[in-house]
């Protein structure tokens, strides 16, 4: 075994996701010092081409990351949908200033804002300890030993930290994401994707680049056809009902995923020295578009509490911060259930 690394910061961010990045460059900003410390999952791999709304550009852009994020993305100006038949069409063009959404391509996305932070970033295999005021961790044979005053979780929802303090999380359904890689067929999408529903949840159709497309089918974890959804050869058969998913599936077969996708928040969004961001603060049903979204608002939201709290020696700046999110929660749940009745 190597010798033992001691290090020290303010503030110990876990989970290089955009929502650890966004807060550890808008920390950096506000001279706060911070580490990041991350470990490779197996979630970390899937492309997913998630879109941003047009609404969320101009927080982009209020925290100087429009142009890096655009660079990482192609423009989206809306899409289509079937809801049980009823054919919708919504364009971007009538929103403002922005009048188009983003394609990400978070990967780009995740390396260039690692380009743009100063601070380091150390990966790990193993989580040993953490107490008030030390986090162990171990890269094969090296422990690093890392003093914090504050830790951040932002192991999206893995929710690493919040795990180890044992903070109940609170689950409101059971939605399971089945995403598929497919070669593009014939059929188009006018604005590169598609949303439909299907007898047991709904499912989407996204382009990728010029030759893949993804197709993902969401369902909950009780639902009979479950265990079916696993495997692409049934798809046919259970998008037989469908009137544009279907015309997406080429003939062959293919790897499924699965991903959790469900809607869920913790009891305590914040500790006396602990604080979580993106989904680990609270996980949106991907119907709602709004993941990164809320990755960079928390993160916003978060780098001020944290400067409060360390530069004003603000005690109730964590509490407000649990309140606003808790409010957002609640405002994105009652939209969502009424979407869904
Ligand atoms: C199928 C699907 C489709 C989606 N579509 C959209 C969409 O169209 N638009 C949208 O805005 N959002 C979408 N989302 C949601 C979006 O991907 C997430 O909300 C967003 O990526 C959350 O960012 P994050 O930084 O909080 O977490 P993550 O992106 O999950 O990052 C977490 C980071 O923590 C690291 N990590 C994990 N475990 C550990 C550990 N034990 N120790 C240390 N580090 C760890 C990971 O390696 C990763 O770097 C979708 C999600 C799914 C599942």
């Amino acid at each position: 075994m190597n010798p033992e690394t001691h290090l020290k910061t303010k503030v110990l961010i876990v989970g290089k996701g955009v929502s650890g990045l966004i807060l550890c460059y808008l920390l950096e900003k506000k001279g706060i010092e911070c580490i990041l410390l991350n470990k490779e999952v197996n979630t970390s791999a899937t492309i997913l081409a998630e879109t941003i709304p047009p609404s969320t550009l101009s927080l982009l852009k209020n925290i100087d990351l429009l142009t890096l994020f655009e660079e990482c993305a192609s423009k989206t100006y809306g899409y289509q949908s079937i809801w049980n038949n009823i054919f919708h069409s919504e364009d971007f063009f009538k929103h403002n200033p922005f009048k188009y959404g983003l394609k990400l391509n978070k990967r780009k996305v995740i390396s260039e804002l690692e380009k743009k932070v100063k601070s380091r970033i150390i990966n790990y295999n193993l989580l040993k300890n953490i107490t008030s005021t030390t986090t162990s961790v171990q890269l094969n044979n090296t422990k690093y030993n890392i003093d914090s005053e504050l830790i951040i979780d932002a192991t999206g929802r893995n929710r690493v930290i919040l795990n180890f303090f044992k903070v109940p999380i609170i689950s409101y359904d059971n939605n399971i994401a089945f995403i598929c890689y497919l070669p593009k067929t014939k059929e188009s999408l006018k604005y590169g994707f598609f949303t439909e529903t299907y007898e047991s949840g709904w499912g989407t159709v996204s382009d990728l680049n010029e030759t893949t497309r993804i197709m993902t089918l969401y369902s909950s974890k009780n639902d009979a056809l479950h265990k079916k959804l696993k495997t692409f050869s049934n798809w046919c058969e259970i998008l037989t009902n469908t009137k544009i998913l279907k015309k997406h599936l080429p003939t062959g077969n293919f790897k499924v995923t699965g991903r959790l996708a469900n809607s869920s928040i913790p009891q305590n969004i914040v500790g006396d020295n602990w604080l979580s961001i993106g989904d680990a603060a609270m996980a949106f049903d991907p119907i709602s578009s709004h993941g990164i979204s809320n990755a960079i608002f928390c993160s916003l939201k978060a780098s001020e509490s944290i400067n409060d709290l360390i530069t004003k020696n603000d005690g109730t700046s964590f509490n407000k911060y649990q309140e606003t999110i808790n409010a957002v929660f609640n405002e994105y749940y009652n939209v969502k259930e009424k979407l869904y009745a």
